[in-house]
């Protein structure tokens, strides 16, 4: 059986939040491994997808600066 490329790069892309929180099975993290050694497109988003929480993790846990919080506030549209 061959699979069409765009086919199991779309399940790679399924599989990519689950495998971030480690919440696949064995198997299917296995074969998101193997797919990820093979295709360097499918890499590069989950690398950019764990590049990306982290920087959200590390924004998250620190304070944002009043200014920030101050230009951000004068952006809102009133409802
Ligand atoms: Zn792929």
């Amino acid at each position: 059986m061959t699979l069409v490329y765009d086919d199991i790069c779309d399940q790679c892309e399924e599989w990519m939040q689950p495998y971030l929180d480690r919440e696949l099975d064995d198997a299917e993290r296995a074969e998101a491994e193997k797919h990820l050694d093979g295709c360097g497109y499918c890499r590069k988003r989950y690398r950019f997808e764990e590049s990306l929480r982290i920087f959200v993790r590390r924004v998250c846990s620190e304070e944002m600066p009043p200014e920030l919080k101050q230009k951000l506030a004068a952006l809102r549209t009133p409802l």
